[in-house]
């Protein structure tokens, strides 16, 4: 049997891991690890930001699969929030009763509502899929929490999308995100980046003969069997995201009778500077065009890198301003915001502008009845990856891992002799 794999992003590079001596597998794409791919000058680097966590068991058992486990450390990192032009670290209790936007009343508040998601399962956090996130939180904790703390959030996660959230979505996210230390958050990375683990298992997958073909999907058919650019198959896991199944053919797309699902586009300018923009935290919520600054050599040890490497992380709609801009426009939009914490232009030694434009799901009202299914209405078609499942409520590298499991089970369960 003959199976194409669309997209060798984790899902797709699962999936082909998991069906290597199950079937003749082929893989297409010229971008191998996806989202979760590097930048390799004299060391790697994610393109994007990545860690993981330790309730990660399907990415913590191919690590240990991949012999790499000496490789994972962990770390309670610091994090921190922008005040008026000044980033506050938010670790400890001390440090939150300080934090000066927010009342003792609020904080006390924000405890409460933490503590009532993370106690929920999820028959409960569905009950809120067709309520939008703002009018829950407004009922729930109020309009000044609403205003001062989660707005400013779920404007730098969705953009001009957040009024379409979904309230079980940002339930469910703090429940998963909410089990925090007293000192702080516990992360997780493969010492020298998580391209060692994509390396092993393209080497895993070369020497069980699956092929890497290093191009893009333009052609996709079913004449009986399936012909993807133009070779025969009897299945395609399609991993890609889905705008790019309904062009490359939208008359799958439609009897594939799949869910629209909305998009949003991630853009990360990794920077070297001179100097740290803070002491010792490794993410810090700002209001800038920019939601986040992700200070990596404070999670890493410096001399990995021998220089201090800072993502400064957005978002953008798939059509927005930013996604169509020359790469300059937004070096310089980015860096002009920078200012504000102290670090000037002349203190970044070199900046790497990435940009995807399929980045994650929004996850709107309703979210929950659209994710995808892996079997599809038409037959040998297979969806994964991050619409499926495992990767709500958060689009993440185990979710993904997951995902390409679980759809291989459902190939061998369908194609498997009895
Ligand atoms: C900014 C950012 C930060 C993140 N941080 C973390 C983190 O800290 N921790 C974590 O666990 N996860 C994180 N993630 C999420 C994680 O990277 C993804 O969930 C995961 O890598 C997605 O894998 P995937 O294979 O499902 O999708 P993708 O990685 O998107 O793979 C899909 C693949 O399809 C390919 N493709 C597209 N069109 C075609 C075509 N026509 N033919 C063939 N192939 C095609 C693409 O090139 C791509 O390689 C982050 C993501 C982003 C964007």
């Amino acid at each position: 049997m003959k199976i194409a794999i669309v997209g060798a992003g984790l899902t797709g590079l699962s999936a082909a891991f998991e069906l290597r001596d199950f079937a003749k597998v082929k893989v297409f794409d010229d971008c191998i690890g996806g989202l979760a791919s590097s930048y390799c000058p004299s060391y790697c680097i994610e393109k994007f930001y990545h860690h993981c966590f330790r309730r990660d068991s399907d990415l913590l058992d191919l690590i240990k699969k991949l012999k790499l486990n000496s490789k994972l450390v962990w770390k309670v990192v610091r994090i921190g929030q922008e005040c008026n032009g000044k980033i506050y670290p938010l670790n400890t209790p001390i440090e939150i009763i300080k934090f000066p936007c927010m009342s003792l009343s609020d904080k006390i508040k924000l405890a409460k509502f933490t503590f009532s998601c993370r106690k929920k399962n999820f028959d409960e956090i569905k009950k809120f899929d067709e309520v939008k996130v703002v009018e829950g939180l407004k009922r729930e904790v109020g309009g000044r929490l609403l205003t001062s703390f989660f707005l400013p959030l779920l404007k730098s996660k969705f953009g001009d999308y957040y009024e379409e959230v979904s309230y079980s979505w940002l339930i469910a996210r703090v429940a998963i995100r909410g089990n925090r230390k007293l000192r702080g958050e516990e992360l997780g990375y493969l010492r020298h980046g998580f391209n060692q683990m994509i390396e092993r298992m393209v080497e895993e997958l070369n020497s069980n003969n699956v092929i890497l073909r290093k191009e893009k999907v333009k052609k996709i058919e079913k004449c009986g069997n399936w012909k993807v650019n133009g070779e025969e198959f009897d299945a395609v896991i399609w991993t890609a995201p889905l705008p790019v199944l309904k062009s490359v053919n939208e008359r799958v797309y439609s009897s594939a009778k799949v869910k629209d699902i909305k998009y949003q586009s991630s853009i990360c300018l990794l920077i070297s500077s001179k100097e740290s923009v803070t002491e010792d935290i490794y993410w810090s919520n700002v209001n800038c065009r920019f939601g986040a600054i992700i200070e990596h050599t404070h999670f890493m040890p410096f001399e990995d890198y021998g220089e201090n490497l800072i993502y400064l992380a957005g978002y953008d709609r798939v059509d927005g301003e930013l996604m169509s801009a020359k790469d300059e426009e937004v070096v310089k939009i980015y860096l002009k915001c920078l200012k504000k914490f102290g670090i000037e232009e002349k203190d970044v030694k070199w900046t790497k502008l990435f940009r995807a434009k399929y980045s994650g799901p929004i996850y709107e009202t309703g979210y929950i009845n659209k994710i995808t299914p892996y079997r599809t209405s038409v037959e040998g078609l297979y969806i994964a990856g991050m619409t499926s499942k495992p990767n709500y409520p958060e689009r993440s590298m185990n979710g993904s891992v997951k995902a390409g499991k679980e759809v291989s089970e459902v190939v061998r369960g369908d194609f498997e002799c009895t």
